[in-house]
Parts: C-alpha cells; structure tokens; sequence
C-alpha cells in the first residue's frame, strides 16, 4: 500500500509488487493457508522531534481510544529519540518530522537531510515543521543556545509530502491521517498533499487572498482553526489581529475556499 502512495507522491517509480490479495485468488485452493498475509507489511514509521514545544506528541498521545491499536497492530515504529533505542537511522516508510529546523544546529539539519533520503513520505507534522510558527520570531541570544537564532519550516531544506497543520495539530487530525496512510486512501489525504506545498502562514493571507477576492462564504471556519484567537469573527466576517497572530498557517489551510480551483471554475465558465 505504500508503494501506491509514493507514486501518487511522485515516489519510486518501480513496477508494483502483486498486491496480496491478487496471489491469494490465484494460488491453488490448498496452498491458500500460506499465502502471505497483508497484516505482515505494516508501515515502517518514524519520528523526529526537531525545535518546537512538544504539542504536537501530546497531541498525538491523546487519541487515547486508538492510540495502542495504532501502534500495536497498525504500524512498526522504527526510529524516535524518545521511541525507539536506535542511533542509527533505518529505512523508513513515513518519517513524521515535528518542530522548525534551526540552521545553527548543525545536529537538526543532518538529521532532516538523513530522513529525507531514508524515508519514503516526509510528513511535516505541526505548524513549526509546515511554516515555522512562533519559531519564526526567535532571535538567539537564549542562555542555553545563544547562537540558535535562524528557524525555518521544512520544506525550505527538503521536499515535503504530506503536511498536518495545527499548533498542536488535532488529535482527530492526526488519527485519521495515519490510518488514511495505512489504508492508502488518498482520496482523505489529497489536502494535506496540497498542504505540503501551501507557502501561506499568516492570518492576512487570509484577508488578500480569500476575503479581498470575494470567496467569503462566513462560515467561521478561520476563527474556529486559530489557536490564539488572532483570528476573530463578527458579522459573518473574520478579521486578523496580527499582533497575536503567530502565523501557523490553519486558518488559511483549513478555510474551504482557499483551495477553490479558480483556473478550473474559469475553464467550465467561460469567464
Ligand atoms: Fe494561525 Fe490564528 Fe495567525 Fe491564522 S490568525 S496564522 S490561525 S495564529
Ligand atoms: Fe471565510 Fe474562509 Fe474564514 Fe470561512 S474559513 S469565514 S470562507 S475566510
């Protein structure tokens, strides 16, 4: 299954393995009972911590009702500071990369670089890891790490497949995305591909891009999204604070019109 979503990621472009079912229908009716069962390729995952707050594993440990199926029966952890007792990266099907990269943390950057090239999917999981979030403001000069000074989002170092907004990202959010990995159901994860190459992180993209281009329906999804209530909403109209605005990209990534495919409307329409 995850062959099919590195192709629909622009992945490896080797020839399919028959898939498990196909050998079962062909394989004789005694020889049934061996044939290899689809439970024994369980994804390979893993996950990295790079600079944020943690929100996000929190989050992700609060799917309290399927947490331990998921872990247990759906997937193979196989690399994590906290996860796995490994020093050495391994191959992976899907790397969940938490947190911004900090380009004076020479550590983060190898290891970023490294899961790229061991890892099928790349997930940027989090608003630090899709564009930066409050990290963006940090300025060095920290007791710990003085000279730690320049943090960027993911994508500005390596190809991002899959990104899961959110500061945290919903627990909800997390849940159904993993077992739509697992399942390979690109149909449910098609907005967070089209996430993953979203450079808007701000609550004014917002208004220039959806509000000023008359694509307001009211719905409030915006306000709803926004973690620190930058996003306000009166009148059937959000508007932005952005003093508070920490510019973690969900209002804009949640807002169900800032994916409206406009060229394609002008197509069908004739305008
Ligand atoms: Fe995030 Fe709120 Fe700013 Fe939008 S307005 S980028 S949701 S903090
Ligand atoms: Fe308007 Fe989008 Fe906000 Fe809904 S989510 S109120 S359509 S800007």
């Amino acid at each position: 299954m995850f062959d099919k979503l590195k192709k629909a990621f622009g992945g490896s472009s080797e020839p399919e393995a028959p898939k498990v079912e196909e050998k079962v229908e062909a394989a004789p009716a005694e020889t049934k009972a061996e044939a290899p069962k689809a439970a024994s390729a369980k994804p390979r995952i893993g996950y990295i911590h790079l600079s944020g707050c943690t929100g996000d594993a929190m989050s992700l440990t609060e799917n309290y009702d399927i947490l331990s199926t998921v872990l247990t029966d759906m997937v193979d952890i196989v690399y994590g500071q906290t996860l796995v007792d490994l020093w050495e990266m391994p191959e992976m099907d899907l790397c969940l990369i938490e947190g911004s990269v900090c380009l004076q943390d020479e550590h983060s950057v190898h290891e970023l670089l490294e899961a790229r090239e061991k890892s099928g999917l790349i997930a940027a999981f989090g608003s630090c890891a899709v564009t930066g979030c409050f990290t963006t403001f940090a300025r060095g000069g920290q007791q710990a790490q003085p000279k730690h000074e320049s943090f960027l989002p993911i994508n500005a170092l390596v190809k991002v497949d899959l990104a899961l907004p959110g500061c945290p990202v919903a627990p909800e959010m997390i849940a159904k995305a993993v077992v739509a990995l697992c399942e390979g159901d690109l149909d449910y994860l098609k907005p967070a591909m089209d996430w993953a190459a979203c450079d808007k992180g701000c609550g004014c993209d917002v208004l220039t891009n959806v509000i000023r281009q008359g694509l307001c329906t009211g719905c409030g999804t915006c306000a709803l999204a926004c973690p620190t209530r930058a996003m306000g909403f009166s009148e059937g109209r959000p508007s932005c604070d952005r003093d508070r605005c920490i510019k973690c990209g969900s209002c804009y990534m949640m807002c169900p019109r800032s994916w409206l495919p406009e060229s394609r409307i002008k197509k069908e329409t004739g305008l």
